[in-house]
């Protein structure tokens, strides 16, 4: 059963029952006012009749009594009248004659010059019984048409009020995972539909990003993935052609070998992203002296460095706070920039690493003396597999500096880069420092 109906039902029940309640203490009301009102009208011309007669008889006997009651009578409106009996109950006067099929009477006692009377005083209760009755038929008569005036504007309302979610289902209908792009329409009432739409609507954009990413990523991480293993096996199939020397088959082995490599690495970097993107990269924190870390792979970089012919040189501040994080994943952030500085760095040229403490923050920062990176690509040298130059990128695939901003930004740190086309390249990368 729909909310509307759930909504009318509950709605006109609690209604028809309130209406009915308040007919009903109308009605009552109305009638124990009009009976009181008769009843205090009849006392006090009870009380007005007994003043009246033994203040006005002047002689004594029964007739005396009887003329008085008359005069009394002649003041009393139309519709109500009065009988006087003597003692015995014999009827002595009855003004007006007669008497309605409907009324209400007062009865009281009065003696005069020593003798007792008991007279009845009467007004007819027809018209307010009428009034009364007209009433209840009114009531009776309204009370069902209020309730399907009521019952009908309340699923008018409430029609008026879902429509929005109607077509918000009808929306969501059409999403698919192949178009996120839709967008839920909005209801600019300022109500909880239209923060229930915008909230959605924002969840749909988050997701087709990711699925937008995760289509790239799938695309771009196939189409890497084919360049060697094709390499691979041509490089094979051209071997396996004719008959050939030992020294042949080597070097193709031997290609083959670096080749597969660098799949080997490819691949890893992938699964490092496609966990990373997934919220799974799980870094082992621990407190972390980055001095330590650098003097470690110091030897590394050097080796590097010297095959490439370039300078190598480390400067760091002696009193480095420690950095909360995971040491094998910042070692690879520093070898992944190190690594980058050699491979584009031309021939006596300069590397330099720098490790500074700034604000409660750590600075590292290398510097190379290398072709630099223009502009328009700055921003997107972070992006996965965006290479400035394959060519000159020297069998990298374009992930090392995504994966490096994956983990500074899950140690709640910065990456950056600064550079100048032909004269070297900065990258930055600072990290929160413990305490
Ligand atoms: P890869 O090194 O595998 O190509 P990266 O993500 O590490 O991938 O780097 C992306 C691109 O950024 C590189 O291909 C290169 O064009 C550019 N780049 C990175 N570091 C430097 C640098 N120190 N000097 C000049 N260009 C750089």
């Amino acid at each position: 059963m729909s909310i509307r109906i759930r909504l009318v039902v509950w709605y006109s029940s609690l209604f028809a029952v309130s209406l009915a309640s308040f007919a009903i203490l109308v009605w009552l009301g109305t009638r124990s006012l009009v009976r009181d009102d008769i009843n205090t009208w009849l006392a006090r011309q009870a009380d007005g009749l007994e003043q009246f007669l033994k203040k006005e008889t002047h002689g004594t006997g029964e007739a005396a009594v009887i003329e008085e009651t008359r005069e009394f009578s002649s003041g009393l409106p139309v519709g109500s009248g009065v009988r006087l009996f003597n003692r015995e109950g014999r009827l002595l006067i009855s003004r007006p004659e007669g008497q309605p099929g409907v009324y209400s009477e007062v009865t009281g006692e009065v003696s005069i010059g020593g003798e007792h009377f008991r007279f009845e005083l009467w007004r007819s209760t027809a018209e307010s019984e009428t009034a009364l009755n007209d009433l209840r038929s009114v009531l009776i008569l309204l009370v069902p048409v209020f309730l399907v005036i009521s019952v009908a504007g309340g699923w008018f309302l409430g029609r008026h009020a879902f429509r929005p979610v109607d077509e918000i289902t009808a929306a969501a209908r059409k999403i698919s995972l192949e178009d996120l792009s839709v967008q839920l329409p909005v209801p600019r009432h300022r109500d909880e539909l239209q923060r229930l739409c915008e909230a959605w609507n924002g969840m749909l954009r988050r997701l087709d990003n990711s699925a937008r990413q995760l289509r790239q990523f799938t695309a771009d991480a196939s189409h890497e993935l084919r360049t060697p293993v094709a390499l691979i096996r041509t490089t094979a199939e051209l071997a396996l052609r004719k008959e050939r020397s030992e020294s042949e088959y080597r070097a193709s082995l031997s290609r083959i070998q670096e080749e597969a490599e660098e799949l080997t690495s490819a691949i890893e970097s992938l699964m490092d992203l496609a966990r990373a993107d997934s919220g799974q990269s799980e870094f082992v924190m621990d407190s972390v002296d980055i001095r330590e870390l650098v003097e470690d792979i110091r030897p590394q970089v050097e080796l590097l460095a010297s095959e490439s012919n370039l300078d190598f040189k480390l400067r760091s501040e002696t009193n480095l706070p420690r950095i909360w994080g995971d040491r094998k994943a910042l070692r690879r952030v520093l070898l992944i920039l190190l690594d980058n500085a050699v491979k584009f760095t031309p021939a006596a040229g300069r590397v330099e690493l720098r490790v500074s403490v700034e604000g409660g923050e750590v600075i590292i920062e290398v510097d190379d003396t290398g072709i630099g990176i223009a502009n328009q690509d700055l921003v997107r040298v972070f992006d996965r597999f965006y290479q400035v130059d394959q060519a000159r990128s020297g069998g990298g695939v374009g992930l090392g500096l995504s994966i490096a901003r994956c983990i500074v930004q899950g140690h709640k740190g910065r990456i950056g880069v600064e550079s100048k086309p032909g004269s070297g390249s900065i990258f930055r990368v600072v990290l929160p420092a413990v305490g």
